[in-house]
């Protein structure tokens, strides 16, 4: 089966970018969604990952970072012009759900770009400008709006809503366009997920074909991430065909990649 990391975040450590080649051609991951954060986040610059995409063609795919509130819909025209497919949303200015933002949304589907958007608590890092984040401005709901007006949009709530995560399972039950990922450190909450039992948040019939595969940690704990994941799904008795949604199926068909 193949296998796609949806959400995977180039940091500013030297040597990130080989070292998760390394681990994805020893895994198997055939492919990588590779975002930058920026500074506020130590993580490298658009610019970067759309020259990692470029070096490593085809194994990256370019998801573009921006901030509602900073970044306009014209630069996502330009971004998806450069070569970027999929968008990366975080510390919005105001709430996701505003009106304000709603270029954004509109220039994301009719380019036919998914949105990954950061959903539950966000730390920066120490350096940062002592912006005023609020992370409920981030609540998997703030997504409601958007996901009624863009029908097109194809959504990820990453981090399966952190400790929101049952608002965002129920999101994802309620609009056909909204997918989870269950991405996050590995003794963070997903731990704390798994000993509950994912399935008492994705409790509906085919609840887990709105799950999209991501690692977002760093490579070195890559192999035991999916090592988690892929056990998860064996013990929940996932069929064939979810885990191949799961694992590839989901992503492709929103990047519409073979
Ligand atoms: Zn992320």
């Amino acid at each position: 089966m193949d296998i796609i990391d949806s959400h995977a975040h180039i940091s500013a450590t030297p040597d990130h970018v080989l070292e998760l080649l390394t681990e994805m051609n020893r895994l198997n991951i055939s492919k990588a969604c590779i975002s930058g954060l920026g500074s506020m986040f130590d993580s490298v610059s658009n610019k970067e990952i759309l020259e990692t995409v470029e070096k490593f063609k085809p194994r990256f795919i370019g998801a573009y970072f921006i901030r509602p509130g900073v970044t306009s819909a014209l630069e996502i025209q330009d971004a998806y012009e450069q070569g970027f497919r999929m968008l990366k949303a975080v510390i919005p200015k105001k709430p996701y759900s505003d009106q304000s933002f709603y270029p954004l949304w509109g220039a994301a589907q009719r380019l036919g770009m998914p949105i990954m958007f950061h959903t539950g608590l966000v730390t920066v890092s120490e350096s940062s400008p002592r912006d005023i984040i609020l992370s409920l401005d981030m609540h998997p709901i703030q997504i409601e709006p958007i996901a009624n007006s863009f029908p097109d949009l194809n959504i990820i709530l990453a981090h399966f809503g952190g400790h929101w995560a049952k608002d965002a399972a129920e999101l994802a039950r309620m609009r056909h366009n909204v997918y989870v990922d269950i991405t996050g450190e590995l003794d963070g909450w997903r731990a704390k997920l798994d000993e509950e039992g994912l399935d008492k948040y994705l409790w509906w019939k085919n609840a887990f074909q709105n799950v999209v595969f991501g690692t977002y940690i760093f490579p070195d704990q890559i192999k035991q991430v999916l090592k988690q994941d892929k056990d998860r799904y064996e013990r929940l008795n996932l069929d064939e065909e979810t885990k191949e949604m799961i694992f590839c199926g989901n992503i492709k068909k929103m990047l519409k990649i073979d």
